[in-house]
């Protein structure tokens, strides 16, 4: 007499289901890359939201970010 009715549900919700969207381009990374991308890209918060960056945005706005630093500076 084995009756085990409760079938285990798996929960198959990932970790983090936040959506990965750059706030610069708009740029999406694909399925397989989400993982990387999330390790890659820039993470920052606003109005108390998370947002990210991409690779290249970040990158560009590095230069930028120095540039205003460079004006801000005087
Ligand atoms: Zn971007």
């Amino acid at each position: 007499m084995d009756e085990n009715g409760a079938q285990g549900s798996m929960s198959a919700e990932s970790m983090s289901a936040e959506p990965l969207v750059c706030v610069v381009c708009g740029a999406t990374p694909p399925e397989s890359g989400r993982y990387a991308a999330l390790t890659s890209w820039s993470r920052g918060t606003a109005d108390g939201r998370t947002t990210w960056t991409c690779e290249r945005c970040s990158r560009e706005n590095i230069r930028s970010i120095e540039a205003k630093l460079d004006t801000a500076w005087w």
